[in-house]
């Protein structure tokens, strides 16, 4: 039994889902922040668990040559991102490999290698940003949360979004300071300000500012959008009401204080309206390759009816429609419904459906009117599909079923589901929409 606060020397062997390293002491797995495989460190064990040990380096014994010296200041505190401590060859190897463990484990594969789109770049590539705020001794100031907490971290400058979304937060937060703007207190549920939610065309240069605030006014609006005004891209200040306790970061209201309420953005080569409840992939230039390789693994034809679940605001939909006989996309959020269908009309694209409602009980529902599409693609959240979505996918028999997902291990769960359906894996591929982040995204073509 590994006891808390002793020194243990152990060989980090592999990462966990959150890019932690993995050590074995004893037999015990010891999760280690900030660790590389291949390192053999002294460790000191903080908490112990039934079946698994954290704990922190205090010596690296053996340095991998994948360890860099961090280039985000507050990198080690932050929770944003998770890899800055190495090199991106390490962290591109870690990622198509966790996708591949994953598939071979948890789907019964067999896979050698699954290969990754790699980033050109690590750097500004985050068209969207959530700053929590917080307040010390009369000063509010925002950043990201410190991993596993709701501890702001004040960063400067974040490495991995554009200047101008770190413009936005300054200008935000000198208004804030100016006029003395209450923030919000999770304990007492008090104070105004809770979040700064910014999201930029990474082409249009477009700039969305939406602050989340416990209730419907803010003071002084006007001078904040002066301040916002100064900032190139500036487009559009909204408020989101959110009166409740809890993590939700959005609320369900959005009042529009200047601007149109939205902003605009292009993607393989459609222009797309983007409201601030809509998703919308983070890495414009990653998100591009990714939908362009779903695109061309899908073969789709002019005779082809293409079904997209979990469709947003109709990125994919409306980037397989010229390819397609017919597209038809589905999609929870009202607003991005919304969002999907004017885009579809701006861009002069006719052969486009939208409907609101859960992908699984509307894909049931069409195969129950006898819709068969002959190309399925599916883009879930991270949970994956329901088993609804999966029985409507098995009755509907597409030739092909192509799966981005933003979590390998549900992929790898829903792929052993149509498996038993008599689907067959025929490829998968990771892609980095991530840098520096333990996220990764990946494609799965199924078949029958
Ligand atoms: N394909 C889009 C969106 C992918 S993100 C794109 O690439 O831009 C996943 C989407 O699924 C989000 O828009 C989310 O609102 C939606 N979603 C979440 N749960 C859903 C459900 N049960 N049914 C339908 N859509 C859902």
């Amino acid at each position: 039994m590994l006891q808390k606060n002793e020194i243990y020397e152990a060989l980090v062997t592999d990462y966990t889902a959150e890019g932690q390293g993995v050590a074995h002491v004893d037999g015990c797995a010891v999760f280690l922040p900030n660790a590389i495989a291949g390192e053999r460190v002294r460790l000191r064990i903080e908490k112990v668990g039934k079946t698994w040990a954290s704990g922190k380096i205090v010596e690296i014994l053996e340095r991998s040559p994948h360890r860099v010296n961090r280039e985000c200041p507050v990198a080690k505190l932050c929770g944003g991102c998770d890899f800055w401590h190495m090199d991106y060859a390490e962290e591109t190897r870690l990622k198509a490999e966790r996708v591949k463990g994953c598939l071979n484990r948890l789907a019964g594969e067999n896979l050698e290698e699954v290969p990754i789109l790699a980033a050109p770049d690590c750097h500004g590539y985050r068209n969207k940003a959530q700053y929590p705020v917080a307040s010390k001794k009369g000063r509010a100031y925002a950043g990201f949360f410190r991993a596993g907490t709701h501890d702001v971290v004040e960063n400067k400058r974040c490495r991995i979004l554009p200047e101008e979304t770190d413009r936005v937060k300054d200008a935000v937060m000198d208004y804030v300071n100016q006029y003395r703007v209450s923030v919000y207190d999770e304990a007492t549920h008090t104070g105004l300000l809770r979040h700064i939610y910014v999201r930029r065309g990474a082409v249009s240069g477009e700039i969305l500012v939406c602050l989340v605030v416990n209730g419907r006014k803010l003071p002084r609006a006007e001078a904040l959008v002066e301040r916002l005004k100064k900032i190139s891209g500036f487009t559009t200040l909204v408020l989101s009401v959110n009166t409740k306790k809890g993590n939700a970061v959005l609320g369900d209201e959005f009042i529009t204080l200047c601007g149109p309420g939205y902003i605009q953005d292009t993607l393989c080569g459609l222009t797309f309206r983007l409201s601030p409840r809509s998703f919308y992939q983070v890495n414009h230039y990653q998100a591009q390759r990714l939908y362009r390789a779903a695109m061309e693994q899908a073969g789709i034809t002019k005779a082809d009816t293409v079904l997209d679940l979990y469709c947003g605001v109709g990125t994919i939909t409306l980037a397989m429609a010229s390819a397609a006989g017919k597209v038809i996309g589905v999609e929870v959020i009202p607003q991005a419904v919304e969002d999907a269908r004017e885009n579809a009309a701006r861009n002069g694209i006719q052969n486009a459906e939208f409907f609101c409602g859960d992908a699984g009980q509307a894909a049931l529902a069409l195969e129950g009117q006898g819709v068969r599409p002959d190309v399925i693609t599916v883009d879930p959240p991270r949970k994956g599909l329901s088993a609804n979505a999966i029985q409507a996918i098995s009755r509907m028999n597409p030739r092909r079923l192509v799966y981005i997902s933003c979590d390998p291990a549900t992929l790898a769960r829903d792929v052993a589901l149509l498996k038993e359906k008599g689907f067959r894996l025929q490829s998968a591929q990771a892609a980095d929409l991530f840098p520096r982040c333990a996220h990764v995204e990946s494609i799965a073509v199924l078949s029958r």
